[in-house]
């Protein structure tokens, strides 16, 4: 099986696996304990929690330790929004695009049915970027919270993040980004980028799912969803997932090894080649997303005249499992609204189909599902009226 879905998860690495056994087996404490073991457990944490901290470029007090990117979003956009409306009850709005994961836009949905929040959409242009332009549209003294993911999980359009952030600070207004896509092969310094807080999901980047990273810059209040016991400095309550914390720890600290940008440049000219060999099969297939400022493992096309779910289910009898959209959206029939935001027709919408890989994949891997995109285009062209709409 050739997988081209990294983008929807990553199987566990060995390294992250072995420095999570010890926390599911032998060293099982809880960190709230006042005995060896408990203490063994709360040494893991600060020390997964340094790690982390250590890759963000932020201060360990900033890291809370969730259960994945969804966590992490809901606890950023409502955390965030719902503390300041409470010390100012003017601030009664969000920003958020019009291409955010749902994790991100049901949060601010949740704010406006619940709270009495109105949600800003910001535009993105063809290429599914936000400008800092449009930002600048939706900006408004009532603004509580900015959310703006750093690369799309459906088309790999990296935004301006440092522009956007440092527009929303001018205005005093916090910035959170999703980075759940952009760990691993874009670079993640808090400091840089200037946002006020960013989540991170652990599958994404070979720890287990489950488990995830949300940074609030420290003098930002934010309110916790999760009620209990007071872990994680009361923003989220509950014993914690030890392992899962030590798992995103290490696969963050094996991203960040060696020479990122030059795995993340090895990484860039694998896709650039196999788009040069899918565009060669099938010479009308269209690459949607920034031509340039993209994520460095994801290719997502149209191939008009074709159905996505049939291409999927020509390209994996062929070996080769990708997928239509986003994960999150799979066995929905509806066109993906990241597309239709981009300008697609719901038509040609229906169409893509995403590819996604890490530097595990091979050059031969992907000239192989090269050549099986074009033979599952030509069959699927061929069944003509027989296809689902
Ligand atoms: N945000 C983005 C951009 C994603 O791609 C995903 C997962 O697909 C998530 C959030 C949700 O992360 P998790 O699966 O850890 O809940």
């Amino acid at each position: 099986m050739i997988y081209l879905d990294a983008a929807a998860t990553t199987p566990i690495r060995r390294e992250v696996l072995e420095a999570m056994w010890p926390y599911l087996t032998g060293d099982f404490g809880n960190p709230s304990s006042h005995h060896t073991l408990g203490e063994a457990a709360a040494g893991a944490l600060a020390a997964a929690r340094k790690t982390t901290a250590a890759f963000l470029g932020c201060r360990a007090g900033d890291v809370t330790f969730t259960s994945g990117g969804t966590e992490a979003d809901n606890l950023a956009i409502k955390g965030i929004a719902l503390a300041r409306q409470a010390a100012d009850p003017m601030l009664d709005r969000v920003v958020i695009s019009a291409i955010e994961h749902p994790a991100v836009e049901e949060s601010a949905r949740y704010l406006e049915r619940f709270h009495g929040f109105s949600v800003d959409v910001v535009d993105v242009d063809a290429a599914g970027v936000v400008t800092p332009a449009a930002l600048q549209g939706v900006l408004r003294p009532e603004t509580a919270l900015v959310s703006i993911m750093y690369a799309n999980n459906e088309v790999g359009t990296v935004q301006p993040v440092r522009e956007l952030a440092a527009l929303a600070r001018h205005h005093g207004i916090p910035f959170h980004t999703d980075a759940v896509q952009a760990a691993g092969s874009l670079p993640l310094n808090v400091k840089d980028l200037g946002v006020d807080a960013l989540s991170l999901s652990g599958h994404k980047l070979g720890a287990p799912k489950g488990c995830g990273v949300l940074f609030v810059r420290g003098r930002l209040g934010i309110e916790p969803l999760i009620h209990g016991g007071g872990q994680e400095r009361g923003r989220r309550s509950g014993t914690e997932n030890i392992a899962g914390a030590v798992g995103v720890a290490t696969a963050l600290r094996l991203a960040d090894a060696g020479d990122a940008a030059e795995r993340a440049a090895g990484l860039a000219a694998l896709r650039d080649g196999f788009i040069a060999a899918v565009q060669a099969a099938v010479p009308d297939a269209v690459l949607s997303g920034h031509p340039v400022h993209r994520l460095p493992g994801l290719a997502s096309f149209c191939f008009p005249g074709t159905s996505g779910e049939s291409l999927l289910l020509e390209l994996e009898r062929d070996g080769v499992v990708c997928s239509s959209g986003s994960a999150c959206a799979a066995g929905s029939d509806a066109p993906s609204p990241v597309l239709l935001a981009m300008g697609i027709s719901p038509e040609v919408a229906q169409t893509a189909v995403r590819f996604s890989f890490d530097s595990t994949v091979t050059p031969e891997e992907l000239s192989t599902a090269a050549r099986a995109v074009g033979a599952a285009v030509g069959r699927v062209r061929g069944l003509g009226d027989r296809l689902p709409n």
